[in-house]
């Protein structure tokens, strides 16, 4: 990974008394520090990718606390990490994304979760949910529930949630359960100030070790007869120390407000948007006030009945603002109103939406129907008559930007709005590969193309629209397994090198090649996690390689074996590599891997060094030589306005943002015509695609040199020259 970060480092050795500025993932980073963390693991993906990524650059400072950092190779060894806070009083704490995430450390958390721990435990879990999220809409609240995990969801201010990690910490040793935080995409990114406390040296470390380990203990082992104790001791002791500590620490905020006969109880996360919403009706102000009761529930499981029942006790109704499904929280207060004997009204899910993200305007609708009936004192009319204006508001401009000219006009129902999706980056190695893909079925015939996780995904959106089904990170060749057999044309499995590393050795090839299957695996081999963030995995070349100036120019990717040399090691015996933006080389080998009588795992190998990194690895090195007035060649490539004669074939079989649209210059013509613009970064797909798919030869490769050599400065001024000879008086 070519970004450094130096500066949040700094931030992360602030003492006492200081006070830190910046983003929540940041200060949460720094909470662990100041808990005494003796490890600290995890997986990347956003939203909580920022804190592996400053822990694995901020050597230095770990290496002072004795902080053990370990970058795993997926959740479940991160989760599987944790184990060592159950004989040990070692606090540790990991990170992922979540629900995929949580998917995967499944198992690991169930065996955690049965002995119980020692030593607090600590997962920061990105929760992925509602708008900007990139994974299935899933909660991670079931977990917490099934295996008798806390789950904290804290109110997203800073210094809450610093505090909140602190407690996490205490909770879990207090009750022997293991905690998770589950913080959404905003509260990872929001940006505010706390004052800090020194950081602390845990007082076992990897600069103090154990003397000796642990003795044996069958109890603590997630086996049987021990794992039936384990049952008992969550249900009986466990939880009920969890709920004490909640209760006695005020985990939960109560705000008290004059409409005191009902009350709202909202999960920390949302409740920011809760207040603003509440602000529309005049109930609440900006500074977080509110004449409607609150309970603001930091830790949202488990619930402390008690708590519930006495802000209950009294009220005509409650409303449970909870986001996604199923509704967990109001299923269990509903439980707690029923035993304790209280008649007050519960709603939540009735009224309010029962998917997606709670933004302020997504209650506002809830909320209204809630005072119509609970709080007839607030007039909801403005609030109502302001979301239809919204909505007629939202029908207009969809209808403008889908309304052609002379298209009719748009039935009132709202159309939706054009998707915006994202793509390959400009260069991408990737999009060179599916430009071979797709003229390969032009050939051999529609195929099924089982996807995975990773930038290689957004070939699922046009141009390309491949892919017919995303399984898991890493799964797409397991996924095949039940396709292939019925199908008469090969299926075609996508995996990048991270999921490779991830699960797909395991879940795809190791199983592909026990069972002889006849499969085709394309490996997109660009040497980093890309689309979590570019971090390094195994397969990415060192960095004494990376830094190097001459390498500059190299293909990185083409210097590490390690996924080859894994493949043949274990068995496979049709493996070829090619480099990604030889389109007729690429088309070839992937004709060949589809016909050929070989029968039995058949892997490609498509190498070609992410774009994005490549970019960021080379920017200081050109503007260093320009710096010193040296020669820096760009490539860029073009289109002759004359040759181009507008069917835009090159674009189907490409979709470089860069390769655009302009208007026709010949009056005489209408088509417009395909442009490069200037953020062509040269990676020669234009020039391939047009030569293995027998384009238009519109298109031409350029060179712009900055500080050029003297001959070369000649012969540009005798090319001049010439032209100028040649162009009609
Ligand atoms: S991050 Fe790298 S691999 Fe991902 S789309 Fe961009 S260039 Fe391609
Ligand atoms: S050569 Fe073509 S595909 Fe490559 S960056 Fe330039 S316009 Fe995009």
């Amino acid at each position: 990974m070519e970004i450094s970060f130096e500066k949040e480092i700094q931030q992360l050795r602030l003492g006492t008394g200081d006070t830190f500025h910046g983003e929540g993932i940041l200060a949460i980073t720094k909470a662990l520090l100041e808990s005494g963390v003796a490890y600290i693991g995890g997986y990347q993906g956003a939203p909580v990718s920022h804190l592996l990524d400053v822990m694995v650059q901020a050597k230095d400072l770990v290496g002072e606390l004795g902080v053990h950092v370990e970058a795993c190779s997926n959740e479940a060894s991160a989760a599987a990490m944790l184990g060592a806070s159950i004989h040990y009083p070692l606090r540790g704490a990991v990170t992922w994304k979540s629900i995929v995430g949580t998917n995967v450390a499944a198992d690991a958390l169930a065996n955690l979760s049965s002995p119980g721990v020692t030593g607090g435990v600590l997962m920061v879990i990105g929760e992925d949910y509602g708008e900007g999220a990139s994974v299935v809409q899933e909660r991670t609240h079931a977990y917490a529930m099934k295996s008798g995990m806390i789950l904290l969801d804290p109110r997203p201010d800073l210094q809450n949630m610093v505090d909140m990690v602190k407690h996490a910490f205490a909770m879990s040793e207090a009750s022997n359960m293991p905690a998770m935080m589950e913080l959404r995409i905003r509260a990872c990114h929001l940006r505010g100030s706390f004052v800090c406390s020194d950081n602390r040296k845990p007082a076992i470390s990897a600069q103090s070790p154990l003397a000796e380990p642990a003795g044996f203990d069958y109890g603590r082992l997630a086996h049987p007869p021990s794992t039936f104790r384990h049952e008992k001791l969550k249900v009986e002791q466990r939880m009920p120390a969890a709920r004490d500590y909640l209760v006695a620490h005020q985990l939960n905020e109560l705000r008290d407000g004059r409409h005191a006969h009902i009350g709202i109880i909202v999960q920390g996360g949302v409740s920011p948007a809760l207040l603003r919403a509440l602000q529309e009706f005049g109930v609440a102000d900006a500074f977080g006030h509110s004449d409607v009761p609150l309970l603001i529930l930091n830790v949202t499981y488990p619930l402390a009945h008690a708590q519930i029942a006495d802000f209950a006790a009294g009220k005509e109704a409650l409303l449970v603002v909870e986001e996604g499904s199923p509704e967990y929280i109001e299923h269990e207060i509903s439980s707690v109103l029923r035993r304790s004997g209280l008649s007050t009204a519960l709603h939540g899910k009735d009224m309010m939406p029962a998917t997606g993200e709670l933004n302020p305007e997504a209650m506002l609708q809830g909320l209204a129907q809630f005072f119509e009936q609970h709080l007839t004192a607030v007039d909801v009319a403005p609030v109502r008559s302001q979301l239809q204006a919204t909505l007629a508001r939202r029908q207009q401009l969809a209808a403008l930007l889908q309304r052609a000219p002379t298209a009719p006009a748009p039935s009132t129902a709202a159309p939706a709005l054009p998707a915006r999706p994202p793509g390959f980056c400009i260069g991408c190695p990737e999009r060179p590969v599916f430009s071979a893909l797709k003229q390969v079925q032009a050939e051999v015939g529609p195929l099924h193309i089982a996807a995975d996780i990773g930038c290689h995904s957004f070939a699922t959106f046009e141009p390309f629209s491949m892919g017919h089904s995303i399984l898991g990170y890493g799964m797409s060749l397991a996924s095949r397994a039940g396709v292939s057999p019925m199908m008469q044309r090969r299926v075609v499995s996508i995996m990048g090198d991270g999921g490779f590393w991830h699960n797909g050795l395991l879940t795809g090839v190791q199983s592909a090649l026990f069972n002889r299957d006849d499969a085709v695996l394309l490996i997109f081999k660009n040497g980093y996690t890309s689309a979590t963030g570019t971090q390094d995995i195994i397969s990415t070349p060192g960095k004494q390689h990376k830094h190097s100036a001459l390498d500059k120019t190299a293909s990185l990717t083409a210097s590490d074996r390690t996924i080859e040399d894994t493949l043949a090691g274990i068995g496979v015996q049709w493996l070829r590599t090619v480099h990604s933006y030889r389109v007729s080389t690429m088309r070839r080998v992937l004709r060949e891997a589809l016909t050929t009588d070989f029968r039995g795992l058949k892997v490609i190998v498509a190498e070609g060094e992410c774009q994005l990194e490549r970019q960021r690895r080379i920017r200081p090195w050109l503007e260093a030589l320009l710096a010193r007035n040296e020669r820096v060649v760009r490539v860029k490539y073009g289109v002759d306005d004359d040759v181009c004669n507008g069917d835009h074939a090159c674009m189907r079989l490409s979709g470089c943002p860069t390769l655009t649209l302009k208007d026709n210059p010949d009056p005489l013509k209408v088509d417009p015509v395909a442009t490069v613009n200037d953020g062509c970064v040269g990676c020669g797909l234009c020039g391939e695609n047009a030569h293995a798919a027998t384009l238009c030869p519109s298109f031409y490769r350029a060179e712009v040199i900055r500080n050029p050599r003297w001959r070369e400065r000649v012969v540009d001024a005798l090319r001049r020259v010439a032209l100028r000879m040649l162009r009609p008086a």
